[in-house]
């Protein structure tokens, strides 16, 4: 053994290990005598003797191993640690059960040259007197030689066992946070699966634990879909975006579907999880239920859209109508106004709003009513209505009607004012036209001295002037109360008030004659023009008649007619014995030869029996008149009647063609002489007023329950506004051909009684230089 002293100063280092290799007696090992170990034995030695740091130095294939105090203090194995004595040891006894570990490792680089590293191992060690165990990750770096080839091995020792535990402590808490989070927690692996999820996440979800790890993300077993409803694609779940994109997720809203249950929506911030080098691998998405919070939004949004709507609704009806609209706080500043209001004003919303009254333009007096009056609707919580007249920006001076109604809140106080303004300048206006015209129209009414009354629409009397009142002396009020037909006289009664009902049903006007009791209690005539009143929109309203008294004219007539009556009785005697005297006389002078006589009192003859025609013309009008014309009415067969007519045709007719055409048995109960002498009147004007030569055609037919006789000519026809004057009385049509023939226009007249009398009906039709067709009818006998 040699002393200390004489060797080679060759290892440098310090220390008990340092000592035990310069002390060791290395001649009997593979390695010999220090002083013959390779220089990168030396140098490799070297440095495992001087680090701080637990170290191997492997070297002969294992045989020999050389390690550093720290290494024996941390790593020594077996029952009392590595001692100093092991130098030589094996390390396959020296490292124990680790060997199993940690000799592949070491084969591993001596047969490769590569160098290897074993992670975090955990190995039982013996430290302090202790067994415990730690982890170790150990670097093994080849030793070459000069060729390169691995000669030793060292290992670098680094206890890893602290950092674990900070990590694992770290994850503890970590999970302990998440285990009491108010939010959902999931973990993904890279591929999206359920590595983690915090019970906060199971009760959101209501699934069972154990489901999670079997699922990931977004299994259909979840059935998220978005908030439409489309099912969500695995690529479109927040924790995929978040790993795809590699950036964080945040408040990605979605919807669960699941079959059974009620929508749900849930709220996830997702992020990527990284390792150190930055590699994604995983994720985390948080999540919430917001389904409450979903469903307040979606009523809100109904409730939004309603008063939206309802909002739209009140535009549109506001902004349209011509009525002003709006509303008072209870400082009497607009708070609304409509359209309407801001156009009267010549102003916007933005200079109208939260203004009051004078600053809108009110004089004071109006705006200090107005104020009273928002006063008053807030104090009593009643609604008030005035009229008011102010200017408009463009309309000039309008009169309005207002009305302030009272804007409670839930608890029924008045919060606001609301008012509403109708221009009622054209309804005042129509009245005061209305009223005026009234007034007008009574006066005249009343100072007229005309009879003037109303009927309504059902025919009842509503309205007696001044005049009908001093006529019958009678008060309006008696007249009303249908005193007024009491009055008429008893043969007039029925066939006026069948002429008024009957017009008021046809709405047709009317003209008729009767007789009333005056105050002075005798009758008087009165002829009555009534016309029916229509409203603008064409509805019928009653009558308005005007009424004359005719009672003078009347008995003027009558006057006239007893005097025609009684000249024509006068001059039917002389005229009489005068016919008889020309008659003798002209029989004489024919007996005597005298020609010239004869032919002269032949015309006499002619011309006194034209003037016996109208003698007893004007004698059937008076008689007529006087209601003195008796009809006879017998049963008669029409064809009968028809053949003496036809017989009993003058000769002097013979200047036109008369055509009778057949007639079939027809019965009516008729006064034949009556009925003969109106045909013979037809066909006399229809000579008079035809041209000689032209046809006359004379037909009866029975139609209608009628019989039917029609005298058409091929005369000079008559003009329309003529033809229904023709039965009047002494009516005759102006014009130049009438002025060469003779007659008073009282034939038609006497035709047209004689006609109804019968209940029949007489009437023309005629073109003016065509012709006429005068025909009657007849009611059949049944
Ligand atoms: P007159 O004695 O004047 O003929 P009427 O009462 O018989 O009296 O007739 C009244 C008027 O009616 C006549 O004046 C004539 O203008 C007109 N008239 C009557 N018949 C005809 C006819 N067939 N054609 C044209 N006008 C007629």
């Amino acid at each position: 053994m040699q002393p200390l002293s004489r060797v080679p100063s060759l290892i440098h280092a310090k220390g008990e290990m340092a000592d035990s290799i310069r002390s060791f007696d290395w001649s009997a090992t593979s390695i010999g005598q220090i002083t013959s170990w390779p220089a990168n034995l030396l140098t490799a030695l070297n440095l495992v003797l001087d680090s701080p740091s637990p170290m191997v130095l492997w070297w002969a294939g294992g045989k020999i191993q050389f390690y550093n105090d720290a290494f024996r203090a941390n790593l020594g194995t077996g029952e009392s640690g590595l001692k100093r004595d092991v130098l030589d040891l094996d390390a396959s006894v020296c490292w124990g059960d680790n060997w199993l570990l940690i000799g592949p490792l070491i084969e591993g680089v001596f047969r490769t040259g590569e160098p290897a590293q074993l992670k975090d191992q955990l190995i039982a060690v013996f430290r302090n007197g202790v067994r415990e165990e730690a982890h170790w990750t150990f670097s093994c770096s080849p030793v070459r030689n000069s060729e390169g080839m691995p000669e030793g091995i060292l290992i670098v020792c680094t206890e890893t066992s602290k950092s674990n535990q900070l990590i694992q402590e770290n994850e503890q808490h970590l999970k302990r946070v998440l285990d009491h989070m108010a939010e959902g927690v999931g973990i993904t692996d890279i591929n999206g699966r359920i590595v983690y999820s915090n019970p906060m996440a199971h009760q959101i979800l209501s699934t069972n634990s154990s489901l999670f790890p079997e699922r990931s993300s977004n299994s259909p077993e979840w059935f998220n879909t978005h908030l439409d409803g489309r099912p969500m694609a695995d690529s479109e779940h927040p924790t995929m975006i978040a790993m795809a994109t590699g950036k964080p997720v945040f408040g990605f809203e979605f919807a669960i579907e699941r079959p059974g249950t009620s929508k749900m929506y849930l709220i996830m911030n997702a992020a990527p999880i990284t390792d150190a080098n930055g590699n994604i691998t995983g994720s985390v998405g948080m999540f919430s239920d917001i389904t409450e919070r979903k469903a307040t939004e979606v009523a809100l949004r109904v409730a939004k859209d309603a008063i939206e709507m309802q909002k739209l609704l009140y535009e549109a009806i506001t902004s349209n109508t011509p009525d002003l609209m709006y509303m008072f706080d209870l400082d009497y500043k607009f708070i609304y106004v409509n359209k309407a209001v801001l156009d009267m004003w010549g102003k916007t919303w933005e200079q109208a709003i939260g203004k009051g009254l004078r600053e809108n333009g009110y004089e004071d007096w109006h705006a200090s009513m107005h104020e009273r009056e928002i006063d008053q609707v807030v104090a009593t919580k009643q609604r008030i209505r005035g009229e008011v007249a102010f200017p408009h920006a463009t309309l000039g001076k309008r009169i309005y009607d207002y009305i302030f109604v009272p804007v409670f809140d839930e608890a029924g106080e008045v919060i606001a004012v609301s008012g509403t303004t109708r221009d009622i300048t054209e309804i005042r206006k129509a009245e005061a036209a209305i009223s005026e015209s009234e007034l007008r129209f009574r006066n005249m009414a009343e100072g007229s001295g005309i009879l003037i009354a109303f009927g309504s629409e059902s025919g009842e009397i509503t309205y007696f002037n001044q005049a009908w009142s001093e006529l019958t002396g009678k008060s309006t009020q008696e007249l009303l109360a249908f005193g007024w037909a009491d009055l008429v006289h008893s043969e007039d009664k029925e066939p006026y008030l069948n002429l008024y009902m009957d017009s008021l049903r046809k709405q047709v006007p009317y003209t008729g004659e009767y007789r009333i009791l005056s105050k002075s209690g005798e009758y008087r005539w009165l002829l009555t023009f009534a016309s029916p009143r229509f409203e603008p929109d064409g509805s019928f309203t009653g009558f308005i008649g005007s009424s004359l008294d005719i009672t003078e004219r009347k008995q003027n007539e009558q006057r006239k007619n007893d005097f025609i009556s009684m000249v024509s009785h006068e001059l039917k005697t002389p005229l009489t014995s005068t016919i008889s005297y020309v008659q003798v006389s002209h029989k004489k002078a024919l007996a005597d030869g005298d020609m010239l006589t004869a032919g002269m009192l032949e015309r006499a003859s002619k011309q006194l029996g034209k003037m016996t025609t109208l003698i007893n013309g004007f004698l059937n009008v008076s008689r007529l008149e006087a209601g003195k014309i008796y009809i006879d009415k017998r049963p008669f067969d029409m064809a009968v009647l028809m053949k003496e007519v036809e017989k009993g045709i003058v000769p002097e007719a013979s200047s036109h063609r008369i055509l009778f055409a057949p007639v079939e048995e027809t019965w009516t109960s008729v006064d034949k002489d009556k009925i003969e002498q109106v045909i013979n009147n037809f066909i006399s004007n229809a000579i008079k007023y035809s041209p000689a030569g032209s046809t006359i055609h004379i037909s009866c037919v029975s139609q209608d329950g009628y019989a039917r006789v029609d005298v058409k000519d091929q005369g000079i026809g008559i003009k329309p506004e003529d033809q229904e004057k023709l039965f009047d009385r002494f009516y005759r049509v102006e014009g130049l051909h009438n002025k060469s023939i003779s007659g008073f226009g009282i034939g038609l007249y006497i035709c047209k009684e004689i006609i109804e009398r019968h209940g029949g009906q007489i009437g023309v039709s005629s073109t003016p230089g065509v012709g006429s067709d005068f025909w009657f009818t007849l009611p059949l006998e049944t």
